[in-house]
């Protein structure tokens, strides 16, 4: 069984005089450096000058500085940027302030993982990743509860690397959910299949897959995507709260046979061979090799032919109306 902590686990004394520079103020920044400011721990903002989020850290309360000045003041450092910007903010402004028993901390793992940073070995090197966007983990923690994060220690150089991993985890709100171990490893390569063969690559393909089979055999495009995309959040609504079986006990008898026949007709072994092709990508380094390339040679351009091919789907263009329908106000 994984290792796991709740907020009675967990004293914030370890962290009382350290100071935490959240370096970056956006969708995890913001949330976690509120979450640790209101958990009484002392917190300071790293950022870069004349940047939007500057005014946005300074209006909230925050002590902001310039992303040296921070790292220069701090005790834990904890890197709260795009993962794709990390490595260049390391080497200018994180790393020539990292002096030996600092704290480097992150919400994610890749960065470490695939040696994008190097970081010296008489720092520690730990990560709290929240399961779920910033606004969860913000939200959440004012309604006196949180998100679930993953916790991990790459480098123990100072004997109190768990206790500021644990302490940074409480502090944004997560150990009231509760907090499971895991390694930089697992986290990197679990968080990069998810997100490529089932929560977003997989369910994208899925969802065109059948809006083309139902459009193709004469089927209006409008009652398509109420069928194969629009009902889909209801169902996944109900994965997430009662899981899978749970799920078919809620939908109609006709629904949970159907479904529970045909659809490893569709998913077949075929599907899991290549899910296990897109997994080995990830742990052999290739997926890691193609990003970084890709986004070296073209920036954010590195997925745009991909996003204008669905942008001039059927499936993009009728949902375009229909969301007008079903959320009239909304501008997208
Ligand atoms: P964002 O894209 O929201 O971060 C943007 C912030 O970084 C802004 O405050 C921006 O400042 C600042 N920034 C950009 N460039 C620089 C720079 N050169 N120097 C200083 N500051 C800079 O990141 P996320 O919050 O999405 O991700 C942060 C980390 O959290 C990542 O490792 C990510 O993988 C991880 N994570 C993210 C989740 C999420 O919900 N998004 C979920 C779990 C983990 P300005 O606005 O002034 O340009
Ligand atoms: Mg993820």
């Amino acid at each position: 069984m994984a290792k796991t902590w709740k907020d009675k686990d967990i004293s914030l004394d370890p962290l009382k005089n350290q100071t935490i520079a959240v370096i970056g103020y956006g969708i995890q920044g913001d949330a976690q450096a509120n979450n640790m400011k209101d958990s009484g721990l002392h917190v300071i903002v790293g950022l870069k000058k004349g940047g939007p989020s500057w005014k946005k850290a300074e209006s909230d309360g925050h002590t902001v500085m310039s992303v040296s000045d921070a790292c220069k003041k701090a005790d834990i450092i904890h890197v709260l940027l795009p993962d794709m910007i990390q490595s260049q903010v390391y080497k200018d402004e994180i790393g020539p302030n990292l002096s030996k028993g600092k704290a480097l901390s992150f919400s994610h793992a890749a960065a470490i993982h695939w040696k994008w940073i190097i970081a010296p070995d008489n720092v520690d090197i730990i990560m709290v990743a929240p399961k779920g966007p910033g606004s969860k983990v913000r939200e959440t923690y004012l309604e006196n509860f949180g998100t679930p994060s993953i916790v991990a220690v790459h480098q123990d150089f100072t004997g109190k690397a768990w206790d500021r991993t644990l302490g940074i985890a409480k502090a944004i709100g997560s150990a009231r959910a509760g907090l499971i171990q895991t390694t930089f490893q697992e986290e990197v390569e679990t968080d990069w299949f998810g997100e490529q063969a089932d929560l977003c690559g997989g369910s994208a393909s899925m969802v065109k897959a059948a809006f083309e089979t139902l459009v193709e055999a004469g089927y209006q495009p409008e009652i398509a995507y109420f069928e194969v995309l629009h009902e889909l959040k209801l169902i996944v609504d109900l994965i997430q709260r009662y899981g899978i079986n749970g799920m078919w006990r809620r939908v109609s008898e006709t629904a949970r046979y159907g479904g529970l026949t045909r659809g490893p007709m569709v998913m077949t072994s075929d599907t899991k061979d290549n899910m296990k092709k897109v997994l080995k990508m990830i742990q052999d380094g290739t997926f890691n090799k193609e990003w970084i390339s890709e986004y070296q040679k073209n920036g954010k351009d590195a997925f745009d032919k991909y996003m204008k091919e669905t942008d001039a789907h059927q499936i993009e263009k009728v949902g375009k109306q229909m969301r007008k329908m079903m959320w009239p106000d909304s501008t997208e």
